[in-house]
């Protein structure tokens, strides 16, 4: 799984940098489709439920499952990309948010307080804790900041298939649900919304936008838990990320 999260974030890097103004979503996805294929991965998304590209790209109001298409970025844009990758087997999902341009500062505050969500659950991946430390982790941070987090969407265990056992919503109760156990791996996923935490479902059946149209954020890792704490399998993964490595100091 680890190797597989290093094709998810060495093709979230090339995918961020390839952020700027007048590219389309659909060039993103055949760059990850290239990139994944090269290294032996699968696009794990590619047909999943009938999903018909490599990664979900969602602009702005989108908050997750964006199909990639003939939509170009503009100056200003924040842009959420997620992709999974199948590698021998094992697979590994993770997304981030990125600006393209120059974002005002209402959309670089929900990015951050997105990813410091993240970083803030994954601290709480220590054996001994339970799944609803790391929930509440996401939603203690998100709502003291003054955003929501989205309730339909949530996170998943992940090893032999993308979606596995236990459901990881991004609100919960310290203490609640199993106890976390050395060798058990998550994808843990806030998507964070700047209005309300309602969403609404395209006409496509696939892009969640929120429900007031604002913009959302969405950021994600493939987490294992050792019994050293939290070992981020796809580190590295936002532009400009100083990091999920052992020098953070989160963990
Ligand atoms: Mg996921």
């Amino acid at each position: 799984m680890a190797r597989a999260g290093e094709v998810v974030s060495g093709c979230l890097e090339l995918l961020a940098e390839h952020c700027r103004p007048g590219i389309t979503t659909a060039g993103l996805d055949a760059m990850a489709e290239e990139y994944i294929r090269k290294r032996r991965g699968i696009p794990t998304f590619k047909g999943y439920r009938g999903f018909p590209a490599s990664i979900c790209a969602s602009p702005n109001q989108v908050v997750v499952h964006g199909i990639p298409g003939a939509y170009a970025l503009k100056d200003g844009d924040i842009m959420s990309l997620d992709v999974g990758v199948t590698l021998a087997g094992w697979v590994a999902d993770a997304a981030v948010t990125v600006p393209v341009g120059e974002p005002g500062r209402p959309a670089a505050r929900l990015m951050d307080v997105t990813r410091t969500a993240l970083m803030r659950a994954v601290a709480r991946c220590v054996p001994g804790n339970h799944l609803g430390d790391v929930s509440f982790a996401v939603q203690e941070y998100v709502e003291n900041n003054g955003f929501s987090v989205v309730r339909t969407l949530v996170g998943h265990g992940i090893g032999r298939d993308m979606h596995e056992d236990p459901q990881i919503p991004n609100y919960g109760i310290p203490g609640d649900g199993p106890e976390l156990k050395e060798g058990m791996v998550f994808a843990i996923e806030p998507m964070v919304n700047a209005g309300t935490h309602k969403v609404v479902v395209a006409e496509d059946k696939w892009a969640i936008s929120t429900a007031d149209g604002t913009l959302s954020a969405h950021f994600e890792h493939t987490v294992a838990i050792t019994e050293n704490g939290p070992r981020v399998l796809t580190a590295g993964t936002a532009k400009g990320d100083p990091g999920f490595g052992s020098a953070n100091p989160l963990w």
